[in-house]
């Protein structure tokens, strides 16, 4: 039997990747690993430290020092939690820490992730490639109702400019910035709803590994 496939979906906040991966990884019968988690979680604990998410040695020590319980936290998701995600995120040490466990991850039985740099660096040579992108002002409209549906509420404007700020953040950092790879599938989801989005991804799933996936 053929080795069984890493998926990378890659692409920026609120795109639709999560929910894109996780049905694929369902329906494909793969593992699914949300890994910008593994940054949310690092990021939570360098504030739980009293320290500076932009600090590289708390940063590095809170990536090394990251277990399974802290990814079941929940205060993952929100401002504070985005916005110290992404400045560990912009360290080397950090990726550093998290890319076996990420690779190992992918390794051992396939799997769906998601992320920003895992068809770039964290699985180059990943059989099937997706890059799920939409405008910033649709984003941070699916952000915002997000947070209202957690019972936060938000100002909109805020919310895209926390968005852009911090997909500047993410593409512009020196070490695995988020873009596609050469050979990724781009799939805008702007116009489309998650059943479309899947449709999509799926064709091209099977374009690419035949239709024994
Ligand atoms: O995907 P999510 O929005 O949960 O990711 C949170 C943050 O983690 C991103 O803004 C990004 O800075 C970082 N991240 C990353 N590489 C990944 C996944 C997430 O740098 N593979």
């Amino acid at each position: 039997m053929a080795t069984p496939p890493v998926i990378a979906v890659d692409g920026p906040a609120a795109a639709g990747k999560g929910t894109l991966a996780r049905r694929l990884a369902a329906y494909l019968g793969l593992s699914y690993l949300d890994t910008g988690l593994l940054y949310r979680a690092t990021g939570r604990r360098v504030l739980d430290a009293g320290a500076d998410p932009r600090d590289p040695a708390a940063a590095e020590a809170a990536a090394r020092g990251l277990d399974h319980a802290d990814l079941q936290r929940g205060d993952l998701r929100g401002p504070d939690a985005d916005k110290a995600a992404s400045a560990v995120a912009a360290q080397p040490a950090v990726r550093d820490a998290l890319l076996d466990w990420q690779r190992d991850f992918g390794r051992r039985n396939g799997a769906v992730l998601d992320g920003r740099d895992i068809g770039t660096v964290v699985f180059p040579d990943a059989r099937v490639k997706l890059f799920v992108t939409a405008s910033a002002e649709e984003r941070a409209r699916r952000r915002w109702l997000e947070l209202a549906a957690r019972g936060m509420e938000a100002d909109r404007a805020q919310v895209l400019a926390e968005l852009r700020a911090r997909d500047e953040q993410d593409a512009a950092r020196a070490v695995a910035p988020m873009k596609p790879a050469d050979d990724a599938v781009l799939i805008d989801t702007t116009e489309l709803d998650a059943e479309a989005a899947f449709a999509r991804a799926l064709a091209v799933v099977t374009e690419k590994l035949g239709q024994s996936f």
